[in-house]
């Protein structure tokens, strides 16, 4: 409680300060920002782990019909493992909010990249590593959950192989005008197993394995890609949410 003075008024900085008998009381008017948004929509979340209501399901266990190449892959038990080849999805996104959950195969054979080896690739062409990063070293932006041979994970969130793992993964994409320039990167950020490994992270173009990262500019959508890099990585519960900006009317 502060304490003031008896039977003393003060006006400062605006405000209208009434003290009597020690008890003080503040009188001000509210801020608003005459900003008129829009109502946001209402969403029914669903069961932890989604999908929510308003996600596109890629994979709900049962088929992988959404996808090119999905028939390459190895469905049983709600499971699908990679084989073959990577597959991609039939419909194109560009901002968007992507969950997933895979597992590097529990019997360990390999070692560095060829350990558990997949990846996201956002657009079909930004990566977020897929690897079994548990006690298996690598060069460090090409470990699990680093945008590849960009940026490492701020930490190791790795569960051991085996174990399935989350990623929730928030992609904005990038811009380029008329001329192909780039007006606006793209950013990534990344939840693994609900540690944030990517803050925000800028990304400096397509993620090569023998090239440095550069643009080439390319439309407001793309699809998602899973990797197959010659591993039988599992992965299971695959959503995805397109992200729209609200209106608003400006004063
Ligand atoms: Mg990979």
């Amino acid at each position: 409680m502060i304490r003031m003075p008896q039977n003393r008024s003060l006006i400062a900085a605006g405000l209208a300060i009434a003290v009597s008998s020690g008890a003080l009381s503040v009188a001000a008017k509210e801020w608003v920002s005459g900003i008129v948004w829009q109502q946001p929509p209402v969403v029914d979340p669903g069961p932890v782990g989604g999908p929510p209501a308003d996600a596109i399901v890629l994979f709900d266990g049962q088929s992988l019909d959404q996808w090119v190449d999905g028939e390459n892959w190895l469905i049983a038990d709600g499971v699908a493992t990679a084989a073959k080849s990577g597959i991609t999805t039939k419909q194109e996104f560009g901002d968007c909010q992507l969950h997933l959950e895979f597992a590097t195969p529990a019997e360990i054979s390999g070692s560095g990249q060829g350990r558990g080896n997949s990846g996201v690739y956002l657009m079909g062409r930004y990566e977020v590593q897929i690897l079994d990063s548990h006690e298996n070293d690598t060069y460090v932006d090409g470990q699990c959950a680093a945008l590849y041979k960009t940026k490492p994970p701020l930490v190791n969130a790795s569960r051991p192989p085996g174990e399935w793992q989350t990623y929730d993964i928030i992609f904005e994409r990038p811009h380029f005008d008329g001329n192909g320039q780039l007006t606006k990167p793209g950013h990534v950020t990344v939840l693994h197993n609900g540690v944030l490994v990517q803050n925000h992270t800028e990304i400096l173009g397509t993620t090569a394995w023998d090239s440095p990262p550069a643009y080439q500019s390319h439309g407001e959508q793309g699809p998602i890609h899973l990797q197959f890099h010659g591993n039988p990585v599992q992965f299971r519960n695959i959503w995805i949410r397109e992200l729209t900006e609200l209106t608003a009317q400006r004063p």
